[in-house]
């Protein structure tokens, strides 16, 4: 983040009370324009769960995204805010009879689905409709893999295909995701070979697959750092083209964290500062932040956020831990921060790359803490470039 935007939030975060979460819509703006950039044959479906902010989704919907939702209340959110039905995916393979019939009756015509019980519920619900195909990834290389509750093996998606098409649906084309924040490019290569097997086999019985859905996992900037997102859009373009040539089928992606993750920054305080014994070697940090509020992505210490605090100095490593009564809600014992020997109670603290997953995952008073607030930095009131 440029220096003076973080003074900007800085200033902006002001005395409010602590934590809350301050979002950049410049940087989600500069985000979604680049990653058009970098696959500009592709549309974006910006998957909501990642950061479902009524302004967040505005603003994409002027920017003309469409919108990737995973259940009815997201659905009604985009279409309130201006999203036409034509411009939303429902992607969730598990839903129920009646979710998908009202979405039907709202308007949206397409659907992910990766099991035979799903497809029923589709023919029933939303006739004529059509459907994306989700195959199994193994999350690899991911830093929050999510990818073993979804997708089906190949075969059996080349079954649910030829099946879609006698119950009366468009098979449409097929999705995978291969685990968010992923490293390691090459799980995109593999999942799009699969694809092509797919293209192939069932055009063999007469069904001509239209679309890929290639996801999410296109990273934001936590502490270890990934290649760049120009690197995602020229490697995974030549995937595309290494199976299907110059022309591409549809291409749809469906970025979460990439588009929100570096717009946020989570403001927040030291509650207390101590040591378990005399002789400890460790200090432990309690944040008026953890797991409950937001931070739930800490889980398994997965991801590592940079963490920023004003005081500078000699640092030593340190735990550091939420200020609710469960004792899992530790942030970080691992992975040592480092901090200032100099740190102490009230001091705020800066935590960076927080702008996806976290307030809307926040609990709802657990311990007594209400949810994470979150504040829109205003627009325009700085000019960089
Ligand atoms: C959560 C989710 C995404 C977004 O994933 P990111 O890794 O955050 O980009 C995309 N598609 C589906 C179906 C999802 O469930």
């Amino acid at each position: 983040m440029p220096r003076e935007k973080f003074e900007e939030i800085k200033a902006f975060a002001g005395n409010k009370e602590t934590p809350c979460l301050i979002v950049d819509l410049d940087k989600i703006e500069e985000q979604f324009d680049s990653l058009q950039k970098g696959m500009p044959f592709a549309k974006i479906y910006y998957a909501v769960k990642a950061n479902p902010l009524d302004d967040v989704v505005k603003l994409l919907v002027e920017k003309g995204s469409c919108f990737d939702i995973a259940s009815v209340y997201e659905l009604n959110q985009v279409l309130a805010l201006g999203a036409t039905p034509d411009r939303v995916s429902y992607g969730n393979t598990i839903k129920k009879a009646k979710d998908i019939a009202y979405a039907y009756e709202k308007g949206v015509r397409l659907f992910a689905t990766d099991s035979e019980n799903d497809l029923y519920k589709l023919a029933q619900n939303a006739p004529g409709s059509k459907v994306f195909f989700r195959i199994l990834t193994d999350g690899s290389g991911a830093d929050w893999p999510l990818s073993r509750k979804f997708g089906a093996h190949p075969d059996t998606i080349y079954k649910l295909i030829i099946m879609a098409k006698g119950l009366g649906l468009v098979p449409y084309g097929v999705s995978f995701h291969v685990g968010s924040q992923q490293r390691d490019l090459g799980q995109w290569d593999h999942a799009i070979s699969t694809c092509k097997y797919l293209f192939d086999a069932v055009a063999e019985k007469g069904i001509k697959l239209k679309m890929i859905n290639l996801g999410g996992g296109f990273p934001s900037k936590y502490i270890y750092p990934t290649v760049g997102p120009d690197v995602y859009g020229t490697e995974i373009t030549r995937y595309l083209k290494e199976d299907f040539g110059e022309d591409l089928p549809e291409i749809l992606l469906e970025p979460g964290r990439y588009m929100a993750g570096d717009a946020g920054v989570l403001v927040s305080e030291v509650v207390l500062v101590s040591r378990k014994s005399e002789y400890n070697q460790y200090r432990w940090v309690y944040l008026d932040v953890g797991k409950f509020g937001g931070l739930i992505e800490t889980l398994d210490e997965s991801i590592k956020y940079p963490i920023y605090v004003e005081k500078t100095g000699l640092t030593q490593e340190v735990i550091l831990a939420g200020p609710t009564c469960d004792s899992m809600d530790i942030l970080y014992e691992q992975e040592k921060y480092e901090l200032p020997l100099t740190l102490e109670e009230g001091d705020r603290v800066y935590i960076f790359t927080t702008g996806a997953y976290t307030q809307s995952y926040s609990s709802i008073y657990f311990n007594g803490f209400p949810p994470l607030a979150a504040y829109i930095l205003p627009r325009g009131s700085h000019k960089e470039k």
